[in-house]
C-alpha cells in the first residue's frame, strides 16, 4: 500500500469511529435507481445454472466428447458453479457494496489504491484475463472506504468484459458516486485468449487507462499518477 493509501486508511478509520458517514444525500437513491442499474449492466437475475448445465452437455458433445464418461459426469455442474462466480458482478447489489462507507473528509490530495488483483472473462472468447488495477481520485469533500475500491473493480470485472470498457466503468462509477475532482484508473492484464491461442504471445499484457476530470486536463496530475503506479509491479 502506498503512503497515500495509508493516509486514506487513517482518515477512514477515524471517521468510521466517529460514525460520520454521509447519509440522505441522494447516494442511496442513486444506487437504487433502475437507471444506474441499467447503465452499469446490473441485474437481480441470478445465473440460470440448469440452463448452463444443459449447454455444457451440448458443448461436450459438440467437442466430440462423451458427457457420460466418468471424468465428465459432474463437469456440467462444476462449470455452472464456476460461471456463477465468474459473472457474479452482474448481481452485485451496489447499495450493499457501498454500505454507507462514504465519508465527508477535508482532504484534497490524490488518493491512490494500487495493485488490486482482479480476474475477468473476455467476452470474445469466454476465456479469463487476469491482472491488476490501480485507482486514484482527488476528493472534493467525499471519500469512500478503502476496501470498497477493490469491490467496485470486482463488480465490473466479474462479468463478460473487454478490458477497455472495464477500465472506463470503474472510473465512471467512482466519479458518479463521489463527484471527485478527478478519477484515474489504469489496468493491466494478461489475456488467456492471446496467450494460449493464435500468435501465442505468452507474456504480452494489455494496459488500459481512463482519466476523468482533472486527470484528463492536467498533465502533471496524470504524470504523478503514472509514476506512482510504475513503482508497482504491473503483474
Ligand atoms: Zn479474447
Amino acid at each position: 500500500m502506498t503512503h497515500r493509501g495509508n493516509r486514506l486508511a487513517e482518515a477512514v478509520v477515524s471517521h468510521e469511529t466517529q460514525g460520520v458517514s454521509v447519509k440522505n444525500n441522494g447516494i442511496q437513491q442513486l444506487l437504487e435507481s433502475p437507471d444506474l442499474q441499467r447503465r452499469y449492466g446490473l441485474s437481480s437475475q441470478p445465473v440460470d445454472e440448469a440452463a448452463v448445465r444443459r449447454a455444457v452437455v451440448d458443448l461436450l458433445y459438440a467437442l466430440g466428447e462423451q458427457p457420460s464418461r466418468e471424468g465428465l459426469l459432474d463437469t456440467p455442474k462444476r462449470v455452472a458453479k464456476a460461471y456463477r462466480e465468474l459473472v457474479s458482478g452482474y448481481t452485485t447489489d451496489p447499495v450493499k457494496l457501498v454500505n454507507d462507507a462514504i465519508f465527508h473528509v477535508e482532504y484534497a490530495d490524490m488518493i491512490v489504491v494500487n495493485d488490486i488483483e482482479y480476474f475477468s472473462l473476455c467476452e470474445h472468447h469466454l476465456l479469463p484475463f487476469i491482472g491488476r488495477a490501480h485507482v486514484a481520485y482527488i476528493p472534493d469533500g467525499k471519500i469512500i472506504g478503502l476496501s470498497k475500491i477493490p469491490r467496485i473493480v470486482d463488480m465490473f470485472a466479474r462479468r463478460l468484459q473487454v478490458q477497455e470498457r472495464l477500465t472506463q466503468q470503474v472510473a465512471e462509477f467512482i466519479d458518479e458516486l463521489l463527484s471527485p475532482r478527478g478519477v484515474a484508473v489504469a489496468m493491466t492484464a494478461q489475456h488467456m485468449c492471446s496467450m494460449i491461442r493464435g500468435v501465442k504471445k505468452h507474456h504480452a499484457s494489455l494496459t488500459t487507462k481512463a482519466m476523468l476530470g482533472e486527470f484528463d486536463c492536467n498533465r502533471d496530475l496524470r504524470s504523478e499518477f503514472i509514476s506512482q503506479i510504475q513503482r508497482q509491479p504491473l503483474l
